[in-house]
């Protein structure tokens, strides 16, 4: 250590899930001095644009379609006019309050020294930050993620927005848009805007959206946002240009054929990279082949004293992920725990209008590994799914044969967030499929399709 530096018990980079660390550890040691490093908006990825904005966004959406539904109720609801400029505005203002109040405290406390630059080793356990050399005993690397952006030719040039900008700048939907990506991420915010009245176009390169989900829930998914969204999948962006106030997007498919796509606006959404303006293999961090800080299933890096959570190691880039993450940290790194991470029933959601939800395995990857026993029932199909006259939505469950272990589920359809979670419980707690016969479900409430897809397991 240079003579002089400034040395801190603790340096965290990030300011989502690492103030879980910070937070408790300040609280029973009121003497450790912490270094909080940020180098965006204070309150990380989740809040300032990742998934509360995007979720403040995808209820208003949700309602709109609500309301188109409403004649088959014989409720004669006609909607006048929409405000997505003011929507987004809004969504933008919140967020920028509760992260400048985030950061207030941070910059206020008298344990925490708050920076506000992208900082990056330069020697063990040593940070440069903005010109300023500091040390830290401990060290976090929470620095979560930022857009994959493919090298296009005439992308730059042309410009284009990620979620970044889509919630720190944008103040006007575009009246038509070219998403480069068919994830979760380009279908929530496309189908805000679809919703909104923007002409939504989503170009992907694969044979079909959001890849990582069971082919029936894909097909409903791309089925119901169809009519509102243009999807051109299997087209791989090739080139970008401007022409008379618009700007292509040049794509093409394995055939060779081409499509352009011209739209007011273009929006990247082809994925996440990691932040290697770190540099931490300058304190002997080892990463992945794609920068992906690597972690061992108690959450340490392979260096003495410096650990990483969240999107950072590249696993499963959900914010629910790097709490729990962060939780193991916190044990293992300042409480002398020995927990390891448990990643079987790792659960997310795609809050667009059907929702997606999903835990464990999918269907072809539990036949490889597994004897499996398979459920769907359609929402349709019980008292509430009839009442709300739904069609054609599903939960599907994967059971071991042998075991009745549960491996996985899948759900498309109203509430799909909230009902897979007495799944990831069961799974969580080691239950089996019994438990789920077992626990009487209300009637004639919305999650009886999930007790009901239970129900209806059969060999495949
Ligand atoms: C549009 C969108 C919607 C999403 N929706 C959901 C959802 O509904 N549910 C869900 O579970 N997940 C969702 N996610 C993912 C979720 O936001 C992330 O997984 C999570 O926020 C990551 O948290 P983290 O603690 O790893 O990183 P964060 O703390 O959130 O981010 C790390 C911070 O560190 C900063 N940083 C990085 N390197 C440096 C450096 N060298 N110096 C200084 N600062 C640095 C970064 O700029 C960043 O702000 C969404 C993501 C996006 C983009």
């Amino acid at each position: 250590m240079v003579t002089g530096m400034k040395e801190y018990d603790l340096i965290a980079f990030g300011t989502g899930s690492a103030m879980n660390i910070v937070a408790p550890l300040i609280e029973r040691n009121p003497r450790l001095k912490v270094a909080v490093i940020e180098n965006e908006k204070a309150g990380g990825i989740c809040l300032t644009r990742g998934c509360i904005p995007s979720k403040m966004l995808a209820y208003p959406a949700e309602l709109i379609q609500d309301i188109r539904r409403a004649k088959e109720f014989y409720i004669d609801a006609k909607i006048k006019s929409v405000d997505g400029n003011a929507l987004l505005r809004r969504v933008q203002e919140d967020v920028d309050k509760e992260s400048k109040m985030i950061e207030h405290s941070l910059r206020n406390h008298p344990r925490i020294d708050y920076y506000d630059k992208t900082a990056s080793f330069v020697s063990d356990y040593t940070i440069d930050v903005g010109g300023k050399e500091i040390y830290g005993e401990k060290i976090l690397l929470c620095t979560g993620s930022k857009p994959l952006v493919p090298p296009i030719p005439g992308l730059k040039e042309v410009g284009f927005i990620t979620n970044r900008e889509f919630f720190y700048s944008l103040k006007k939907l575009p009246k038509s848009i070219a998403i480069i990506g068919g994830g979760f991420v380009s279908l929530e915010l496309g189908h805000f805007m679809a919703m909104f009245g923007t002409e939504v176009h989503v170009i992907e390169m694969l044979p079909d959206i959001i890849m990582t989900e069971e082919p029936e829930a894909r097909a409903l998914v791309r089925r119901e946002l169809s009519k509102d969204i243009h999807f051109h999948l299997g087209y791989k962006a090739k080139e970008v240009r401007k022409a008379m106030g618009k700007k292509i997007v040049v794509a093409e498919n394995k055939e060779g054929e081409t499509i352009e796509v011209k739209a007011d606006e273009i929006m990247v959404a082809t994925g996440r990279a990691p932040w290697k303006e770190t540099n931490v293999e300058k304190t002997g961090v080892k990463t992945d082949e794609r920068g992906w800080v690597i972690t061992d299933e108690f959450m340490r890096t392979t260096k003495e004293g410096i650990w990483a959570c969240g999107d950072a190691n590249g696993k499963y880039l959900f914010k629910h992920v790097a709490n729990y993450e962060s939780e193991i940290v916190y044990y293992n790194a300042f409480r002398n725990a020995n927990a390891k991470v448990d990643y079987h029933a790792i659960p997310h959601a795609i809050f667009t209008t059907p929702q997606v939800a999903g835990v464990g395995m999918k269907e072809e990857e539990a036949k490889k590994k597994h004897d499996i026993l398979v459920g769907v029932y359609k929402y349709e199909n019980t008292a509430m799914g009839e009442a709300m006259r739904l069609k054609d939505y599903f939960v599907k469950v994967i059971v071991d044969k042998d075991t009745y272990n549960i491996l996985g589920a899948t759900i498309v359809g109203p509430q799909a967030s909230v009902l897979i979670q007495e799944i990831i419980n069961l799974m969580y707690t080691r239950e089996q499929a019994s438990a789920m016969y077992r626990a009487i479900h209300i009637h004639p409430a919305m999650n009886e399709v999930v007790q009901r897809a239970f129900y209806n397991l059969r060999e495949v």
